[in-house]
């Protein structure tokens, strides 16, 4: 027990898993192409917690058997341990150039919070509290990973869960039996869960009415569980090209629509069902927010430091770097990068001990700006990479194999830059158009956008919330005396 390694990862996904691709049902996924250059980069995160390199961030140990298990599964108790849970999220995320947004360090923070704030679920049954501590030992010492889904299938927005017009279009329970919940309906988009272990489930958004009890509850449940359906996307990946598709050649994460036929959810993993208050409270009230943002915001900071990067050799490339508009386009992506950091930063310089469980939270208000902006940020770098690359992005011969061609030494004298050769300004640009305009990179400019949730409810949400007392205070003073 304690931290996998990338074998043994792999070794648990040859399972009995339903994973349908198109009209194919997956026998391994560790092979399939659509699915092992992700899992390969999954595997080689799991492998640098064994590495002495990197064994002290990434780990410590086990509360129970003191062996090495993963810092993102460390409730924080202060704010040095915020940190170090932050620097163990960045050290993955730069390995994977903030690329894999469902790393595993994501849901474990998940559970983590939950764990930390187990009372809430006595609220529904002393047996739930028990079965989230359980749970998250048993995730942290297996070093699980997990994915979630937890919204209703796209089908008709105007209508509630419980009036749409097949009952079990959304995830409902169909019966209680002794063993757990028997369960139908189908929930989305569960990104990664073709090679995850398990998968969470809860409702989001968290609106629930009367009539919508059946749909309130939260469990998790293996993706190998008899009647469970993965059915994937369009495959993104291009596995063993890293030289024309850099990214989506190991980082293309897959998403997918969970159906759930009939299954059964054994009480031991239900922590929630049939109180529509507690479910819909649950979000806010574990303060998983806090906790999964501090991740998420990590995360996109390694990613928009690599934008940045790649935007800098880009102009270099092509000799622009000294042009007053480039620099200037340059210095805006070069802010955004201190916006996310300072998000960070403010948060565990604000952080407070919460008294009920003597846990460290970071301060929510400054992580919501990450999720508020990062949905704005993201589209306006992409902006950035296609006004920097120009046509310089279609400047790129359909495969580096040509330069080992009999036309290779005209490759190398047109594609070549200012100061690089064709080689690796070809390298660069494949890589910046992999970002931009390949499929992988459309998905990713989708999944910035809303891979928090719908950027315009977060915004509003964020004014909603938004400690506005003072400053409503000083415009009021502010009038009043001109009026004295
Ligand atoms: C790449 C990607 C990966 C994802 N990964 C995961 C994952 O791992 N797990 C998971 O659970 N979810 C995941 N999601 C889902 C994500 O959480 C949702 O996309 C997000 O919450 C928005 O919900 P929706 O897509 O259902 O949009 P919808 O709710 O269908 O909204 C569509 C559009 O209509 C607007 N709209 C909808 N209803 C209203 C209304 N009543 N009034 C006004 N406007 C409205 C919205 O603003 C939006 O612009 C992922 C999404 C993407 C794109």
């Amino acid at each position: 027990m304690g931290i996998r390694t990338g074998a043994e990862f792999i070794a648990g996904l040859r399972d009995s898993r339903e994973v349908w691709l198109g009209n194919e049902r997956v026998a391994d996924v560790t092979s399939h192409p659509a699915f092992r250059g992700a899992i390969g980069s999954l595997a080689g995160l799991y492998d640098m917690q064994h590495e002495p390199a990197h064994r002290e961030a990434l780990t410590y140990p086990s509360p129970t058997t003191g062996n090495p298990v993963g810092m993102s599964f460390l409730i924080p108790r202060t704010r040095e341990d915020l940190v170090r849970r932050r620097q163990m999220v960045k050290i993955w995320a730069d390995a994977t150039c903030g690329m894999m947004g469902r790393s595993a360090d994501f849901l474990n923070t998940m559970v983590m919070a939950w764990a930390a704030k187990q009372e809430y679920f006595a609220q529904q049954s002393p047996e739930c509290m028990e079965r989230v501590g359980r749970y998250y030992e048993e995730c942290r010492e297996r070093d699980l990973f997990l994915t979630h889904a937890l919204i209703d299938p796209q089908v008709d927005r105007s209508k509630n869960r419980a009036q749409q017009d097949d009952p079990y279009q959304c995830l409902r329970i169909v019966e209680e039996t002794q063993h757990g919940l028997i369960v139908r309906g189908a929930k989305m988009v569960a990104t990664a869960a073709p090679f995850a272990d398990e998968i969470l489930v809860w409702p989001f958004p968290p609106t629930l009415t009367e009539a919508e009890a059946p749909y309130a509850m939260v469990f998790i449940i293996p993706v190998a569980a008899p009647g469970l359906k993965i059915i994937c996307r369009e495959s993104f990946s291009r596995p063993d090209q890293f030289a024309d598709h850099p990214l989506s050649a190991r980082f293309d994460e897959m998403d997918a629509v969970a159906v759930f036929d009939d299954v059964l959810v054994p009480w031991e993993r239900v922590f929630l069902h049939r109180d529509i208050k507690l479910v819909a409270q649950m979000y806010a009230g574990t303060r998983i927010r806090e906790m999964t943002a501090h991740q998420t915001n990590t995360r996109l900071l390694s990613k928009i430091e690599f934008v940045y990067g790649l935007l800098c050799l880009m102009a270099e490339a092509i000799g622009t770097q000294d042009v007053p508009t480039v620099q200037e386009m340059l210095g805006e992506a070069a802010s955004y990068v201190e916006i996310i950091k300072a998000t960070l930063i403010t948060s565990e310089h604000e952080a407070q001990i919460d008294p009920s469980n003597g846990v460290m939270y970071p301060s929510l208000q400054p992580l919501q700006v990450g999720r508020t902006w990062g949905p704005r940020i993201y589209p306006r770098l992409m902006e950035i990479v296609r006004r920097l690359g120009a046509g310089g992005l279609m400047q790129l011969p359909a495969s580096s194999a040509i330069f080992d061609s009999p036309i290779g030494p005209e490759i190398e004298k047109y594609y070549r830059g200012a100061h690089i050769a064709a080689r690796e300004k070809v390298s660069l640009f494949k890589l910046a158009w992999d970002l931009l305009g390949s499929d992988f990179g459309a998905r990713h400019t989708l999944y910035e956008l809303y891979y928090a949730g719908d950027p315009s409810a977060l915004m509003a949400g964020f004014h909603r919330e938004f400690k506005k007392e003072e400053s409503r205070a000083r415009v009021q003073a502010f009038l009043r005396e001109g009026t004295e």
